[in-house]
């Protein structure tokens, strides 16, 4: 993947992630497994191998109490805890004793003796069954990696440490790691896996920093603190990049301001196309924190919120009285507009630390996810429920299933949403009574029998991510076969048009909420086909309201048309590009463009 440019420069071709030029040092980020090397000492220096190992210990202890100070910080004391079992491993006087004697009787090196160990001490822990106990293997698997990566000189895995601005440069990164990304520490992403729709490529464009993923072994070509740039609408990385090439990048960031300013100086303005339909454009969340962006777009409400954020912080998940104070900060902070509260998706590439939640799977994707997981955990299901119709009394609050892929699974899901009532009315606690259902349309066995679903919901909101990658049999995480991942292809544009078909029979209204719907290539071909709303990440409303109040409806219409008598993914793509450009990409480039 990698070329050569001039002599010192070199440049890699990836996937454009998230949008934005970032020109900086890299921080490289190990998550994978750690090569553990293995060698006998002589006598003479175990002593200094003994004394390594309490230097690791050491700097490893500091390490743990700053991330500790700035959870305790940014989110609060009792995230932060976790933090104290974290130290209390490397208090473990048992544990430590071992591993120096270990390094005594056998010669061998500090590291193969304390991975040793500690994996005994985590498999000892994780086989027994109570919960909490279990807990304590996580939590030595987490300081041990830390020790062994100090011991090896490696950076530290934490992207929430960061102290200086730094280009992030990773393998691969949880979305529990994502959530820690500060745009005001990290200007930058560099991923080797991943895709447009991996989460923590979601999120980076929700914080609005650049990101390049999908380039398969850039980690083996960057190390921390080489200069690279990072350019996000292309998907391209430069390490060393030349003078020419800033030169050129910074051309190209002016024309993205000036861009920018183009879209927000229309953002306050009402989505109207030109032959004078309006049109709903909403955002998609993941906490509290992006209200304020939220504002600034110009979008009337929220049409995703992912609740997993709040299952994925601790080891344990969020109680009702949590959950509920969360869900109604958001509904009260955007009332009257709508907030789309979508119910637990775990699984897939969100995992949380919680044993509630001790899936290892072959196939994540496809596996105990979403609406599954909810289903066979009635009481976490309930829990989030009830949390969710109290939330329902502080403004206008739809709710949302993940990953329905039968009948069956929205009926199950309405009977325990009728439950979590009773239980609320039993408690005399007030909720909205005529809370809105939807079903997420993003199995393409829902979308078959889409109109079933309809006699059971109040909306469709179709989650393009799942649903093309489902639909097309391509991972959507799996880098190495992103180019199959087609919004273009010939059976989403037919998929899609069933679906919204459907619900027009039913008189229900659809939203699309996956990435296609913040992409203004795609926008007019989803309105074109009867789609009535778009939910994206705040940071897209602007670009797409600045195209619908170009749009004329009666030709998206003709031109959704066109597109499903087509058979192939170029021709589509060439169709939906070209709407774009005449509409507005021609006339944007010549009004951005500096000399
Ligand atoms: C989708 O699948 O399109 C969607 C919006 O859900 P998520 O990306 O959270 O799976
Ligand atoms: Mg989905």
């Amino acid at each position: 993947m990698g070329s050569e440019g001039n002599s010192d420069e070199m440049i890699f071709k990836g996937i454009a992630a998230s949008p934005g030029v970032a020109h900086g040092p890299a921080f490289v980020l190990f998550q994978k497994e750690l090569e553990i090397p293995s060698f006998q000492l002589g006598a003479e220096a175990i002593s200094e191998e003994i004394a390594r190992f309490e230097r690791a210990l050491l700097q490893t202890r500091q390490e743990i109490s700053g991330i500790r100070e700035a959870i305790a910080e940014k989110l609060s004391e009792e995230e932060a805890q976790i933090f104290d079992a974290h130290q209390l491993v490397l208090e473990d006087k048992a544990l430590i004793d071992e591993v120096i004697h270990e390094v005594e009787e056998t010669s061998f090196n500090i590291e193969h003796c304390f991975h040793e160990i500690s994996n005994r001490y985590i498999d000892a822990f994780a086989n027994i069954g109570d919960p909490y106990i279990k807990e304590r293997a996580t939590d030595i698997r987490d300081v041990s990696r830390r020790v062994l990566q100090n011991l090896l000189g490696q950076s530290d895995y934490n992207v929430g440490h960061l102290t200086e601005e730094k280009i992030i440069v990773t393998e691969d990164l949880s979305p529990s790691s994502a959530a820690l990304l500060e745009p005001g520490k990290v200007m930058g992403l560099v991923m080797d896996a991943g895709s447009r729709t991996s989460h923590a490529v979601i999120m980076a464009r929700s914080i609005e920093i650049p990101a390049v993923a999908g380039l398969h072994n850039i980690t083996q070509y960057i190390h921390s603190d080489d200069d690279i740039l990072v350019d996000g609408h292309d998907g391209i990385v430069i390490i060393n990049p030349s003078e020419q090439s800033l030169f050129r990048y910074g051309r190209i960031q002016i024309n993205r301001r000036n861009l920018q300013e183009i879209f927000r100086s229309e953002a306050g303005l009402p989505a109207d196309t030109v032959d004078g339909e309006h049109l709903i454009l909403m955002s998609n969340i993941e906490g509290f924190e992006e209200i304020g962006n939220l504002q600034r777009c110009g979008c009337e409400g929220v049409g995703l919120y992912r609740t997993e954020g709040l299952f994925m912080k601790g080891p344990a998940f969020p109680d009702e009285e949590e959950q509920f104070t969360a869900y109604s900060r958001i509904v009260s902070g955007l009332a009257p507009n709508p907030v789309t509260i979508r119910t637990l998706d775990l699984g897939g590439d969100k995992n949380p630390h919680s044993s509630l939640y001790n899936v290892r799977e072959e196939n994540p994707f496809m596996g105990f996810r979403a609406i599954r997981f909810s289903l066979e955990n009635t009481e976490v299901f309930l829990t989030q429920l009830r949390a969710i119709l109290r939330a329902s009394c502080h403004g206008n609050v739809r709710i949302m299933y993940p990953m329905i892929s039968g009948l069956g699974e929205l009926v199950e899901a309405n009977g325990l949403l009728e439950q979590a009532k009773r239980d609320l009315q039993e408690r005399g606690q007030e909720f909205d009574e005529n809370i809105a259902i939807g079903s997420m349309i993003e199995v393409p066995s829902a979308a078959t029998i889409a109109d079933l679903l309809t006699q059971h919901c109040d909306f469709f909101s179709i989650g393009t991510n799942d649903l093309i990658q489902y639909l097309l049999a391509v991972d959507r995480v799996n880098d190495r076969i992103a180019h199959l991942y087609e919004p273009s292809h010939p059976a989403v544009v037919r998929v899609l048009k069933h679906i919204v078909s459907c619900a027009r029979k039913a008189n229900i209204p659809v939203s699309v909420c996956g990435e296609m719907a913040g992409d203004p290539v795609y926008a007019a071909l989803l309105f074109g086909l009867g789609v009535d709303e778009l939910s994206m990440i705040p940071s897209d409303v602007p670009e797409v309201k600045y195209l619908v109040r170009k749009m004329r409806m009666a030709d998206t219409r003709k031109m959704a048309e066109n597109i499903l008598r087509q058979h192939d993914p170029d021709a589509i793509f060439d169709l939906v590009n070209q709407y774009y450009e005449e509409t507005v990409g021609k006339q944007l480039r010549s009004g951005a463009e500096v000399d």
